[in-house]
């Protein structure tokens, strides 16, 4: 019998690429807490006590391909699917920027879709399946320095509500959960910089940084039946940064 908690996830399958470190390793554990059996993906092949990980390169469709093929004889099904693997290269590691730019899609954009895509067989076996994209605070404000991975989360929001209308027959889901500047790996160097650490600091209304726990609760219900009739959705997980009016708070109150 299915339980009465709608943010149980007892008896279902998920995967979470990205589930090595950082975000994805937090969401696979939370999924995993909340009852999900979970199977987690990178190129290292390495993730969280509970997780079943595999070794995948999510910009090589070929090898997306295989794995799920390779899935597809043990599973007869999949019920949520967590796209939570992405790079943000710094311009001296690639050869020219526009280099950077076409690692930066392939892996932030059409590495997802393409994951998507080979998931899809089992996700429609499900008959309620959900799919969670990471996206970004980038997906809807400019930032500096990087446009390659703008472009891709951007690209990865129009990825949603457009797979939101094609799967919804279905009964596949597909919304994306957007962190605001969260402490990881990919993030590290700003927040070991003092002056970069406070400034994002500063932006959110909550005048902290994200950890990578706080995207837990949200990705759970994204996955779960608790937000059955939402779909196409974006939800900002960014410690009030894309709502913010003033950028320095007097702590006046209304
Ligand atoms: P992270 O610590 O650098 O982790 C990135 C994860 O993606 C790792 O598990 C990495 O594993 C995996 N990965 C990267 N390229 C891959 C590939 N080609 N194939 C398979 N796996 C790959 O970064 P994070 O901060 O946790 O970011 C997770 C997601 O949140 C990303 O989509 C990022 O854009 C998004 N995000 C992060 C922040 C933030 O402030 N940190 C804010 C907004 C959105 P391997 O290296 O083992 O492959």
């Amino acid at each position: 019998m299915r339980s009465l908690d709608p943010f149980s996830l007892q008896g279902r399958l998920a995967i979470v690429t990205g589930a090595s470190r950082g975000i994805g390793a937090a969401i696979a554990t939370g999924l995993a807490g909340a009852g999900a059996r979970v199977v987690g993906f990178s190129r290292s092949g390495t993730a969280p006590a509970g997780v079943e990980p595999i070794s995948c390169d999510l910009s090589d469709d070929t090898a997306v391909c295989r794995v799920f093929e390779e899935l597809a004889k043990h599973h007869d099904r999949l019920d949520v699917l967590v796209n939570a693997a992405g790079i943000s290269l710094p311009a001296s590691d690639a050869a020219s920027e526009l280099d950077r730019f076409r690692q930066t899609i392939a892996t932030d954009l059409t590495g997802v879709y393409a994951t998507i895509l080979a998931a899809y067989p089992l996700l429609r076996k499900a008959g309620s399946g959900s799919i969670i994209n990471v996206t970004s605070i980038n997906s809807v404000r400019g930032f500096p320095g990087n446009p390659g991975y703008v472009a891709a989360k951007a690209g990865l929001a129009g990825l949603t509500r457009a797979l939101a209308a094609d799967f919804a027959a279905d009964g596949i889901r597909v919304n994306a959960l957007a962190p605001g500047y969260v402490a990881t790996a990919m993030t590290a160097k700003s927040f070991a910089d003092p002056a970069m650490h406070e400034e994002r600091r500063r932006h959110t209304m909550l005048g902290r940084w994200g950890d990578p726990d706080d995207m837990i609760g949200a990705a759970i219900f994204l996955a779960s039946s608790a937000s059955t009739y939402m779909t196409g959705q974006e939800l900002f997980v960014d410690g009030g940064w894309t709502t913010k009016g003033l950028a320095v708070s007097t702590g006046e109150k209304p």
